[in-house]
């Protein structure tokens, strides 16, 4: 079985595999991935304004790390 997961960064808009993601936190019982730890702060200081713009339109270029 393959265990990769593609799941997304919330904050930068980047795709991340579960597995090797750098940062993770939960939020409701939920998990969500980061490429780094500067988008897992970012993501824990305003959870909701990450949720609610995740619509899939990552914004252009990848300013957090
Ligand atoms: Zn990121």
């Amino acid at each position: 079985m393959n265990n990769t997961m593609a799941m997304k960064d919330l904050v930068c808009g980047m795709d991340v595999e579960a597995a090797t993601a750098a940062g993770r936190t939960e939020y409701k019982g939920q998990t969500y991935y980061f490429c780094g730890p500067k988008c897992k702060e970012k993501f824990d200081l305003n959870p909701e304004h990450y949720l609610s713009k995740s619509a899939g339109t990552p914004k252009s270029g990848h300013g957090c790390c």
